[in-house]
């Protein structure tokens, strides 16, 4: 069985193995095992999306807030409202896809 690509399965979220099930069961949560078989909770990514999720999120943030202050130079609770939901949202929407990159990448390269 030929294994779906990468840009396929971040497209839909969707299993390693088969492509065709979401591996969410919540919005964060993985599923324990997918419908064809594949047991998604023997797939250990550990940290990895948190860490690059963080990593990555924290340096787009900070250029962006020293842009804004360089150029506008707000006072400090305009950069709190605004800083502060964008990276709790960008850091979940980004979790769910490097979750599905760490799960494609662990089922394609170590389980061999
Ligand atoms: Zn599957």
């Amino acid at each position: 069985m030929k294994t779906p690509s990468l840009i396929y399965i971040l497209k839909n979220l969707s299993c390693p193995q088969c492509g065709k099930q979401s591996v969410f069961q919540t919005y964060l949560r993985l599923k324990k095992r997918c419908h064809c078989g594949l047991k998604i909770s023997n797939i250990d990514i550990g940290d990895a999306p948190s860490f690059f999720a963080m990593f990555f999120l924290n340096i787009f943030i900070i250029l962006l807030a020293i842009t804004v202050e360089i150029k506008f130079s707000p006072p400090l609770w305009i950069h709190i409202i605004l800083w502060a939901p964008l990276i709790i949202i960008l850091s979940i929407l980004l979790i769910r896809y490097l979750k599905v990159i760490f799960l494609f990448l662990n089922f394609k390269y170590r389980n061999k």
